[in-house]
Order: structure tokens, then C-alpha cells, then sequence
């Protein structure tokens, strides 16, 4: 019944149904050769258990992926709850989910996701310790979208200079899907540094911010993902890259925030075989995350932060390198190269046991 293409070396996976609540939630483990494994929790009104389960295992593997490749201690992990975040919230049902995180021992450390809000992770926070990403608190970190952006800067710099061999981004366009939390910090990076900026966004008064500050001009959201720029930045929504998209995209480079970006994985040959270079979401987008980990080891260190979220440009020259030389997508080669960093982490992990 479970997908065998999602269920691929995970530890742990539990279901919860709590007839006193209501709630009725996944948590999968990953792994957790690098530390305890860490991930979000998710709302979402999914149409059976079997698609929560599926997606929990997909997520949680993804996790690994992510924390492996940011050099963080941490390993991956996920929580999904079946519900509809409109309407089914309630506080009994995220205390259950405290309980429920609660009793994997610290084995997994969840934070915020999609339909979930920090004043959820606070009321959560109630029945456990392992809750990262809280707005307040003695180790909290605030939000993660300024980090999340100086990474994704950092990565159409290290984009820029592997293909178009330019040290700097001056007089460069770049064209923003999206300037909501993460696209406007963005914007104000790329802007300081002389780019042009093409935007797009469905809500109205984030164009007007991104034109009154950073001097952005607007282009239809229709238009965005074929716009003549030198760098496409998808910071809205996933599954933007796919067999209608692609064979429009003008730009060179794609280097952008949004989660899950590719369609599917074949979609990252499709960007290959156009030429155009792919920042893996992921590794680009893992500055949030980072920020995060800072403050699980319980000792938040803005200085370990900001190194880790600098070394994000390293860590995409050395995927693009391999790409290239092994003629393949880079999505491709950045999955390879995280299982790598598990199985040593593995191996450490049983020759010091
Ligand atoms: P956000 O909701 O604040 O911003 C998204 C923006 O995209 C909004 O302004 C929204 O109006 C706009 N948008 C929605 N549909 C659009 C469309 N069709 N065309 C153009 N614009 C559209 O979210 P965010 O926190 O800025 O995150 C952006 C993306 O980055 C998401 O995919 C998120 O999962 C991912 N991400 C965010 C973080 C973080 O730290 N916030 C970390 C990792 C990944």
C-alpha cells in the first residue's frame, strides 16, 4: 500500500488517531545519523490517510536531504496532521500533537509548515520540549525568512559566477516570482547590489513595497517565468518547472526559494538539456532552516548561522561541478550527494557504537 518510492530508509514512522480530539496525524523519522531528525509540521486537508502517509514519508526523506547538505547536526523528519487548517484547528488537537511529538524522545524536533502558524507551535510547545522556530522564548530565533534569503542571495551569486563567470550581480536582471516574506528580503539584497528587479505577486500592495523601496518593475504573473532576465527566482509556489513552463524560460539561471520547485524529478534533465543552470531548492533555500538549528543546539550563535548560510555558495559550485562533469541535472547529483553524507554519518555512527 505505501509507495516503495517514498518509503526508502526511514526509521521510524507512527500514526496517531486520538478518538478524544480528533486528531489524526503522521510522524515519520528519516534519519537520524546526523542528529535528531528535524522537520515541520503540516496541515493539510489531505483526501485519505494513505496520501498523509505518503506525503509525510516523501517530506521527512526530503528533510534528511536538506539538514544533511547544510552541514547541520541534524537529520530528518516530519509531521502531518489530517485536517483543514480553516477549520479544523483547535487547541485540543495540537496539545495531542505536543503529546504525540513528545513521545518520540526528542527523536523529533518539529516547527512550522504549511498551515500551521507560530501561535500553533506555541500552544504545542505546551506538552513538549522539541519545538524549534517559536517566536519567543529563551532560545528562540524569530523568522527565518531574512536567513532563508541571504541564502538564496548567496546562491545566484555562486549560480552567476559558474555560468556566466561574473564575480558581481551589478547591472544583472533578475526576475522574482513572488515578494512576499522571503522575495521582498531578496529584493533588498539584489537591489544593494545594483540589479535590476522584475516581480510579480497576486497581492497587490507587495508589488507597490517592491517598487516604492527597490525600485522593481512589475510584470504580469502570467508572464514571470518567461521574462528576459539573466536569473528566474521562484519564491512563490512549487511545481512551477514543468513540460508548459520550460521550453519559455529565458533565463540562464533558475535560483529561487520556493519549495519543491521541479514538477517532478525528470523536469530537472528538461533544464539541463535547455541549458539553463538549476539551484536544487533545497540546498538554496536552506538558510530558514539553519537558522533554526542554531537555536536546537539550545546555544544560538549568529555567527555559526551566518558561516553555515555563506557556505551555501560553496555548496552549490560543488554540485554544479559534479553535475557538469558527471552530465547530469543537478537535482540529481544534490540527492546523491546528501545520501553520501548519511551513509558516512552512518557508518561514524556504528564504529563508534
Ligand atoms: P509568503 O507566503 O510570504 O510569500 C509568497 C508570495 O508569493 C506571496 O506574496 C504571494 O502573494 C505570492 N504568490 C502566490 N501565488 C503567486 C503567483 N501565482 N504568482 C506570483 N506570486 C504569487 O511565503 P514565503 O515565506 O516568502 O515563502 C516563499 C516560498 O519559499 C514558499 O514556497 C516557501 O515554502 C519557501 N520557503 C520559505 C522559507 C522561509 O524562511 N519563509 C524557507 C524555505 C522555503
Amino acid at each position: 500500500m505505501i509507495d516503495k518510492n517514498q518509503f526508502r530508509g526511514h526509521e521510524q514512522l507512527a500514526y496517531l488517531n486520538d478518538k478524544d480530539t480528533g486528531l489524526k496525524a503522521f510522524i515519520a523519522v528519516h534519519d537520524t545519523s546526523l542528529g535528531p531528525a528535524a522537520g515541520g509540521c503540516r496541515m493539510w486537508p489531505y483526501e485519505n490517510e494513505m496520501d498523509a502517509l505518503n506525503d509525510v514519508l516523501r517530506l521527512a526523506r526530503g528533510m534528511s536531504y536538506k539538514n544533511a547538505m547544510a552541514g547541520l547536526p541534524l537529520g530528518g523528519g516530519k509531521a502531518v496532521i489530517i485536517g483543514d487548517a480553516k477549520t479544523d484547528k483547535s487547541e485540543a488537537i495540537f496539545k495531542a500533537l505536543g503529546r504525540f511529538v513528545d513521545s518520540f524522545g526528542g527523536a523529533y524536533i518539529t516547527a512550522e509548515d504549511v498551515g500551521m502558524t507560530t501561535e500553533d507551535m506555541m500552544t504545542i510547545a505546551t506538552e513538549t520540549d522539541y519545538v524549534a522556530g517559536l517566536p519567543q522564548g529563551d532560545h528562540a530565533s524569530g523568522d527565518p525568512s531574512p536567513f532563508t534569503a541571504k541564502g538564496i542571495y548567496n546562491g545566484i551569486k555562486a549560480a552567476v559566477k559558474y555560468k556566466l563567470g561574473r564575480d558581481t550581480l551589478d547591472g544583472l536582471t533578475v526576475a522574482i516570482q513572488g515578494v512576499g516574506h522571503v522575495g521582498q528580503y531578496l529584493c533588498e539584497y539584489l537591489h544593494a547590489d545594483g540589479v535590476k528587479l522584475l516581480v510579480s505577486d497576486i497581492v497587490a500592495e507587495n508589488l507597490v513595497m517592491a517598487v516604492e523601496k527597490f525600485d522593481a518593475a512589475v510584470v504580469p504573473a502570467e508572464e514571470i517565468l518567461s521574462a528576459k532576465a539573466d536569473v528566474l527566482s521562484p519564491c512563490a509556489l512549487g511545481a512551477i518547472l514543468n513540460d508548459e513552463t520550460i521550453p519559455n524560460i529565458r533565463a540562464s539561471i533558475v535560483a529561487g526559494g520556493a519549495n519543491n520547485q521541479l514538477a517532478n524529478d525528470s523536469h530537472g534533465v528538461r533544464l539541463m538539456d535547455r541549458g539553463i543552470l538549476f539551484a536544487p531548492d533545497y540546498v538554496i533555500n536552506a538558510g530558514g532552516i539553519i537558522n533554526v538549528s542554531g537555536e536546537t543546539t539550545g546555544n544560538y550563535d549568529i555567527d555559526w548561522v551566518n558561516r553555515k548560510v555563506d557556505n551555501i555558495y560553496n555548496t552549490l559550485i560543488h554540485i554544479f561541478e559534479r553535475a557538469d562533469k558527471e552530465q547530469r541535472p543537478t537535482n540529481v547529483v544534490a540527492d546523491e550527494m546528501a545520501e553520501e553524507i548519511l551513509a558516512a554519518a552512518r557508518l561514524k555512527k556504528k564504529s563508534a557504537a
